[in-house]
Formats: structure tokens, sequence, C-alpha cells
């Protein structure tokens, strides 16, 4: 098993400009399981979710060798539920309900055979559990990347300093960002990062684009420039199992091999941004996301201007 993912698997309802959904499946590890599975052909799933979690949503996953032996269902509760509406600028969102549910007080249980795993994404959920996750590995994976927002930086940032000290790469979005260092520029914040632990820092700034900092080097990747946004929710745990499903796939940590995974991030993300849930990075063509690689690669190509 080379993949570990973890995070919320969730219902949520949303309010965007376009329209409303109310209870779809989502959740943090659903959308970047989904774009994880794109790269590669196993996965380990890590989550909680309660007996009202649909069947379909779970053998669509294992369809998509997404491995659910790390998944606990919990018989008489109810499954993680978020509820967010956004503004009009599609860019600020509210957060109207976070019922953890499930979630509270439950503890993970990694499988033995993804014990040795070599990539591992801790997304978005309480961060004693993503600790607690790094703790069962019984070696150290090759890039351990970590997603969090600041629902946990409100409610539990001790234990997210911790695991933030143990993590190679940190993803948050840019006001995440501020909050986390204090700094109101991204680059003194991405600083401020890296003197927590990790080595690696990705800002995402939503239909702005990715920001990746490491070893002084900086890299910026646009979004893929969408004429309609339906419904931002996912965007960005999309990018972060495009991130972590393309460093699985070509099995690289380079600076070379991160570039490019901010941009096939970037691309997957626009995707999920033109509908509501999960459907559309569920089903995704290839030729689909290839296309729009290009064409993203293509946007941020330039010749030395000086020349
Ligand atoms: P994003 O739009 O990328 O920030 O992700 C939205 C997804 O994160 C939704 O599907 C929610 O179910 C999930 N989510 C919202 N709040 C939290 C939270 N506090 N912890 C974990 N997952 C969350």
């Amino acid at each position: 098993m080379s993949l570990i993912v973890v995070g919320t698997v969730a219902f949520d309802s949303i309010a965007t400009p376009s329209g409303k959904a109310d209870r779809v499946v989502g959740g943090a590890a659903s959308y970047i399981a989904l774009a994880a599975s794109h790269f590669v052909k196993e996965q380990e799933l890590i989550s909680v979710i309660g007996e009202d979690f649909p069947n379909s949503f779970l053998s669509m996953l294992e369809s998509r060798g997404v491995g659910q032996t790390g998944l606990k269902c919990i018989q008489g509760e109810k499954s993680f539920f978020w509820e967010g509406a956004y503004h009009d600028d599609l860019i600020g969102r509210d957060t109207l309900v976070t019922e953890l549910n499930v979630l509270e007080g439950w503890e993970p249980e990694v499988p033995i055979k993804a014990r040795e795993a070599r990539f591992v994404m801790l997304g978005n959920l309480d961060p004693a559990v993503q600790l607690s996750v790094l703790n069962q590995l019984d070696k150290p994976p090759e890039l351990v990347v970590l997603d969090t927002m600041n629902f946990w930086m409100d409610i539990a940032l001790e234990s997210l300093r911790k695991v933030i000290a143990r993590v190679d790469v940190l993803m948050i979005n840019d006001d995440e960002a501020r909050q986390l260092s204090s700094e109101s520029s991204l680059l003194l914040a991405a600083e401020a990062i890296h003197r927590m632990g990790p080595r690696t820092v990705v800002i995402k700034k939503g239909e702005h684009g990715a920001m990746l900092f490491e070893g002084g080097k900086c890299f910026y990747s646009p979004a893929y420039p969408l004429k309609k946004v339906i419904d931002p929710t996912g965007a960005g745990d999309t990018f972060a199992g495009g991130f972590i499903g393309y460093l699985t796939s070509v099995g690289e940590t380079s600076w070379e091999a991160k570039k490019k995974a901010v941009v096939v991030g970037s691309v997957l993300a626009s995707f999920t941004c033109e509908a509501f849930g999960t459907e559309r990075i569920a089903g995704l063509k290839k030729l689909e996301w290839h296309q729009r690689t290009k064409d993203l690669s293509e946007l941020i190509r330039v010749d030395y201007v000086l020349d």
C-alpha cells in the first residue's frame, strides 16, 4: 500500500449563488481519495462514518481502488455534517453548522497492510486523529502532507502544532496561513510555517491559484480559469488529492515533481468547482483532465523575458 488518506467522510449542505444542495456526500477525505484515484490504483482510506452513510458511495470508492479496512462505521450514530454558504464572490464563505457526530471520541486504526505506506495525506479533521495515524506507522513515510482549516486552529491549536511539527508539507489556504503565522504577507507566513517544522509549504489561494515554498524557492501556479463556478466546496481537498496522488504515482518528492503536482492539483480542483458535491471529480475522464493540464501548462509557460 503506497498511499494512506485520512480525513472526514461527510454530508454537506451548501448554498452558492448558483443554488443549493442538501446533504450531499462530501468530506475532505472523499474529495482527496477521488482525486488521488485518477493517479493511484490502490489507496487506503482512514475515516469514520455513521449508519446513515450511503453504501452506494462506498461501493463507488471501492471500485476506484479505495480500500476501506480503516473506515469505521459506528452503528446508531450520525456521520460528520457540515453546512456552508458562499458569498457572491464565491471566495468568502460562512460555515453555518459543523456537527462532529461520529468524529467525537473516535480513535483511528491504521490497518496493518497500510503501516508501511510511502505517502500519507493527512486531510482535514481533528489533529489528534492525524497525530494518532502518524504514531501507528511502522516506518517514516517518504512524504507526509497535512491539510487543516481555521476550525481546528480555533479549537485545537496545541495538538495541531504538534502534528504540524511532524509533517513534510503543510497545505492551507491564504487566510489560514495568515491566522496560523500572525503574518499578513504570505511570503513571511510561509517562512514562519517552515520554522514550525514543514520543509514545504503550499498556500492555496482559491481562484488565484496556489503557491509552493521550499528551501528558499517559490513556485506559483494560477488556478485553471473557469467561466462559471457552481460550487467550490472540496476544491482545496481535490487539489490535495491531485497533489499527493501525482507524487505517489511518480514515486518522487523532488522540487520539480512538486511543481508538477501543484499544476495537476489545480487542474483537478477546477473540475470540482463545476458542480455540487463529488460527482464531477468522480466521473471525470482522463481525456478531460489531460487536456486541461496541457492548457494550464501552456498558460504558465514563458520564454526568458530578457533574451
Ligand atoms: P474545502 O472546500 O476544500 O475546504 O473542503 C470542504 C469539505 O471539508 C466539505 O466537504 C466538508 O465536509 C469538510 N469539512 C468542513 N469543515 C470541516 C472540519 N472542521 N474538519 C474536517 N472537514 C471539514
